[in-house]
């Protein structure tokens, strides 16, 4: 994978297959719509233990994953694309729309 795709959108079967891999400008710009798309259900399924990895390579060998700081290190290792720590996500008011329309 690129460093500037989504690992989560990759394996979502309800997006065409140019959105799962769209390349964002720069790797912040992917970050922020990680934080802002996946962050919170992420959480949620943090709280279960229970994390997925979307990659469809990923989904075939059943890669589960309990904290987000394991998925964040498996992508890393296995996708070669690194996220922001949960001490480096903005919130959600500080995102910036400019920035995100630099790019679209
Ligand atoms: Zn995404
Ligand atoms: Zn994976």
């Amino acid at each position: 994978m690129d460093g500037k795709q989504c690992p989560r959108c990759i394996g979502d079967e309800r997006l065409s297959f140019e959105e799962r891999t769209f390349k964002y400008c720069r790797p912040a710009v992917m970050y922020d719509h990680f934080d802002r798309e996946h962050l919170e259900e992420m959480k949620e399924n943090e709280k279960h233990n229970l994390i997925i990895c979307d990659h469809p390579q990923c989904k075939e060998e059943g890669v589960k994953l309990q904290h987000l700081d394991h998925f964040r290190a498996h992508v890393m290792s296995r996708h070669g694309v690194s996220l922001r720590r949960s001490d480096q996500v903005k919130s959600f008011a500080k995102i910036s729309r400019r920035l995100l329309s630099v790019c679209s």
